[in-house]
């Protein structure tokens, strides 16, 4: 019988979001796949988890792939963690999750925190229908017509971003978004997290006087809907002007 593989979440920076589900798979798996085994192995160290540790990444996938999957079909089992967060949420694990679909390994999702939702869940714009967008491309062309198609976007608009690149991408969504609210979700979890709120304008204006630093993810509010108003029905003092006054637009305050 082939083992199971585990994607285990793992905490965004605060190691008491391990959950004991999570920690008791660590425990009892044959091995931890995991990103980068250094950073793993503080979170074992915590937790007096003793299991193998062996590196998967993006740019070791195609060679450990089939290793590890060699190692499922034998019956062993296999957690996948990343540095922070979820696995295949911006992070490795793709690869490794198809090839054992098909292989018919059995896949169990063990979830934990991801700095998605829980930049969402805090930053006080619509949580009812969001995009997540990962990073945005470093190319400046392709920045920019990415950040062009978002402007459009109804539903709440979520983006990871460095602290080297955050200054140029306020300068970019102002461009594109106007004075339009979005909050930075930093170092979510950690000692200095900060929810930082107002326009791209406004956030940049604070960094005049500090560099940005620490863990970022951005919260951007969506395009306000506009919705036309209902069409009053045919009655005796019906007119054709009224009909056409009624096919107006008008913007939906968020
Ligand atoms: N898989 C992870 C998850 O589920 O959250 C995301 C991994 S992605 C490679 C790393 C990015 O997530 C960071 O650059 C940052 O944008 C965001 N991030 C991770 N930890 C964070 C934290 N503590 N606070 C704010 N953002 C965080």
């Amino acid at each position: 019988m082939s083992g199971t593989l585990y994607i285990v979440g793992t905490p965004i920076g605060n190691l008491e979001d391990l959950t004991y589900r999570a920690h008791r798979i660590l425990q009892e798996v044959h091995i931890i796949a995991a990103e980068d085994t250094r950073h793993t192995q503080k979170l074992c160290i915590h937790y007096g988890i003793g299991t193998t540790l062996t590196s998967y990444h993006d740019f070791n996938k195609e060679e450990k792939t089939p290793v590890l999957l060699e190692k499922m079909q034998e019956g062993q089992s296999i957690a996948l963690v990343s540095d922070a967060g979820t696995p295949l949420i911006s992070d490795p694990g793709y690869y490794l999750l198809t090839r054992a679909i098909v292989e018919g390994i059995t896949v169990v999702p063990i979830p934990g925190p991801s700095a998605i939702l829980t930049a969402l869940t805090a930053s006080g714009l619509p949580t009812d229908a969001f995009r997540y967008e990962g990073f945005l491309p470093k190319k400046s062309g392709a920045r920019s017509r990415v950040l062009q198609a978002l402007a459009e976007e109804h539903r709440t608009i979520i983006l990871f971003e460095t602290p080297h690149r955050i200054k140029a991408t306020l300068g970019e969504i102002q461009n594109f978004f106007g004075t339009r609210q979005l909050v930075i979700a930093r170092e979510l979890t950690k000692t200095y997290e900060e929810m930082i709120r107002g326009s791209a304008e406004e956030i940049l204006s604070n960094y005049k006087t500090q560099n940005p630093k620490g863990e970022m993810t951005l919260v951007i509010g969506g395009k306000p809907k506009t919705k036309r108003q209902p069409k009053r029905k045919m009655g005796a003092n019906y007119h054709l002007s009224e009909s056409i006054s009624d096919d107006k637009t008008h913007v939906v305050p968020e």
